[in-house]
C-alpha cells in the first residue's frame, strides 16, 4: 500500500502534493457541510488534520469514522487557514478499514490516568502519552548501537538462559521443564535437577557480564543490549521483573575509563533524544512536567560529580536527616540516600567509587586498602542508581581468596578463572537499566509505564 507517513507529511514540505495517508481516527467533527478528522499513525506526535468537503464521496464514509477507527485517506496537502497546525489534508476519497464502536471504545477525548490505560496495555500506544514514550524508547536504544558502533564496540548476544547462579545482583528466576505433579526427588531430599532438561537446575540471566567478560577477553570491547531477569519482590516505581539492560565490557581499561565511557554514553544519548524526541519531550514536559527539554540539555553536557563512597557516608552523615534507613559506613546506599546525594548536595548526576567490599559482587576489584572494592554507581535526580559497574578483578589469587570467603562454589566457575589463568588483563564494564534511563529522560512516574508489557510481582496480564 503506497502511504506517507505522517511524520514525513510534516517534514517532507509537500504541499500541493496528492498523497494517501493511513491511521486511526483521534477526533472527528462536522460543521456547516465540512467535516474534520484528527488523523494520528503513530510515527509521530503530530496529528494530521483531514478536511473533508461535503460534496466528496469521502463525507458518506464519516458514520464509520468514529474515534478509533483505522481508515485511509487521499488528498492533496494545503496550507492550513486553522492555527493550531501549517497543512492540512484536503480529502476527497476515504477508505475505512475497521470502524470503532464509539460507545465501547476505551480511549475518549478527556484525559486518562496513567493507572487507568495500564489496564487496557494493548490501547494506550495509540494515547499521545505512551507514543512519546515507546518513541523515545526507540530513539534510545537506536542511539544506544549507534554510540557503541560508533566507537568499534562489538554488539554481543549473551544467553537468556544460564546456569550460573552466582551473580549475586538478585534473586533468579528458574527455567525448567520438570512435571511439577511427578517432580523428582533426592534421596537426601530437595529437587533433583540432574533430571531436568539441561541436566542441571537453569535460571533467567540477571546480567550478561560474566558471559561478556569472555567475550571482551578475546575481541576487545564489546556490549549487550538484551532482556534481563530479577525475581525480586520489589514492587516499587522503578524496578521490573523483565528489564533490558545494557553492558559494555571494556579490556585494557580501568575504572576511569569506565567512568568516562558512562558519562560520554549518557551525554550522547540525551543529545540523541533533544536532536529526534523533542516533540515528544515537549509534550511530556507540558502535560506531566516531571522532564524539560532544559534539563537535558544541562544533562548532555554537565560533568558528573565523583565522590567515593566514604566520602558519600560523610556527606549523608552531615545532611543531619533523618532518613528511614540507617547511614553507615559498610551499609550500602539506599535510593532515599541516592536521591539526597544527587537531589540536594550535588543537583546533578554523581558517580559514587569505592564501595566496600561486602556489599559487592565477588568480582569486582579489590582496592589497596583491602576494604573497598574499584565499584562504581551513577546517580541521578528523581530515579536514583541508573548505573553500575566496575573493574574486575583480573588477579587470579585474589579473585580466588575472594570466591572462597563469599562461598562460592569453584568448579562451574573455571572458565571464568581461565580467564585469569590465560593473558589475563585489566578490564571493566557497567550496566545501564534501559528502562530506569527511559523513565529518567521522559519523567514517567512509574517504571511500567517505559516497557510496553510490564512485568512486576502479581503483574503479567498482557
Ligand atoms: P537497585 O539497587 O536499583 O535495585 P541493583 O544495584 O540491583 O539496582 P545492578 O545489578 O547494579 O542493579 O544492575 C544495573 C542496572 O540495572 C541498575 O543500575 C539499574 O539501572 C538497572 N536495574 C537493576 N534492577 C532493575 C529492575 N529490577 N528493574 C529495572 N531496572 C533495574
Ligand atoms: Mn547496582
Amino acid at each position: 500500500m503506497e502511504r506517507f507517513r505522517i511524520k514525513n507529511v510534516f517534514s517532507d514540505g509537500i504541499a500541493g502534493h496528492k498523497i494517501t495517508v493511513c491511521g486511526w481516527v483521534r477526533t472527528k467533527r462536522e460543521s456547516k457541510g465540512i467535516a474534520f478528522i484528527a488523523l494520528n499513525d503513530g510515527s509521530t506526535q503530530d496529528i494530521l488534520q483531514l478536511v473533508i468537503p461535503g460534496e466528496t464521496p469521502a463525507f458518506q464514509k464519516l458514520p464509520h469514522c468514529n474515534t478509533g477507527a483505522a481508515i485511509k485517506a487521499t488528498g492533496t496537502i494545503k496550507d492550513s487557514p486553522g492555527k493550531s497546525q501549517k497543512i492540512e489534508l484536503e480529502v476527497s476519497e476515504i477508505e475505512v478499514f475497521g470502524d470503532a464502536d464509539s460507545a465501547t471504545y476505551p480511549l475518549q477525548k478527556k484525559g486518562h490516568t496513567l493507572e487507568f490505560l495500564r489496564e487496557i496495555g494493548h490501547l494506550r500506544p495509540r494515547t499521545n502519552t505512551y507514543g512519546a514514550v515507546f518513541r523515545i524508547r526507540n530513539i534510545i536504544a537506536d542511539a544506544v548501537h549507534e554510540f557503541f558502533q560508533g566507537r568499534g564496540f562489538i554488539w554481543i548476544h549473551t544467553p537468556i538462559i544460564t546456569s550460573s547462579d552466582c551473580e549475586g545482583a538478585g534473586d533468579l528466576f528458574t527455567v525448567t521443564s520438570l512435571d511439577f505433579d511427578k517432580l523428582p526427588v533426592k534421596d537426601e531430599g530437595g529437587i533433583d535437577f540432574s533430571r531436568d532438561f539441561f541436566g542441571r537446575r537453569a535460571f533467567l540471566t540477571v546480567s550478561g557480564q560474566l558471559e561478556a567478560e569472555f567475550l571482551a577477553m578475546s575481541l576487545g570491547d564489546v556490549y549487550t543490549f538484551g532482556p534481563t531477569f530479577r525475581a525480586e519482590n520489589s514492587n516499587t516505581s522503578r524496578h521490573l521483573s523483565e528489564f533490558w539492560m545494557i553492558e559494555p565490557e571494556i579490556v585494557f581499561a580501568d575504572l576511569n575509563d569506565d567512568i568516562r565511557l558512562a558519562e560520554d554514553f549518557i551525554h550522547i544519548l540525551c543529545l540523541k533524544v533533544l536532536e529526534k524526541g523533542e516533540s515528544e519531550i515537549a509534550f511530556l514536559e507540558k502535560f506531566y512536567k516531571n522532564t524539560s527539554i532544559n534539563e537535558l540539555k544541562v544533562l548532555a553536557e554537565k560533568p558528573f560529580v565523583r565522590i567515593s563512597y566514604t566520602e558519600a557516608i560523610k556527606e549523608l552523615e552531615k545532611a543531619g536527616k533523618q532518613f528511614e534507613f540507617p547511614v553507615k559506613w559498610g551499609l550500602d546506599l539506599q535510593s532515599e540516600h541516592e536521591r539526597y546525594l544527587t537531589e540536594r548536595v550535588f543537583k546533578g548526576p554523581v558517580v559514587v567509587t569505592d564501595y566496600p567490599e561486602k556489599i559487592k559482587p565477588f568480582y569486582m576489584r579489590l582496592n589497596e586498602d583491602e576494604k573497598t572494592v574499584a565499584a562504581m554507581d551513577v546517580l541521578v535526580p528523581k530515579t536514583g542508581e541508573i548505573i553500575g559497574g566496575s573493574q574486575r578483578e583480573e588477579r587470579i589469587g585474589v579473585l580466588e581468596d575472594r570466591m572462597r570467603q563469599i562461598g562460592i562454589p569453584g568448579e562451574n566457575m573455571e572458565w571464568y578463572l581461565d580467564l585469569r589463568r590465560y593473558g589475563s588483563a585489566p578490564h571493566a564494564g557497567f550496566g545501564l537499566g534501559f528502562e530506569r534511563f527511559v523513565q529518567y529522560i521522559t519523567g514517567m512516574p512509574n517504571i511500567r509505564d517505559v516497557i510496553p508489557c510490564p512485568r512486576a510481582p502479581q503483574t503479567i496480564k498482557l
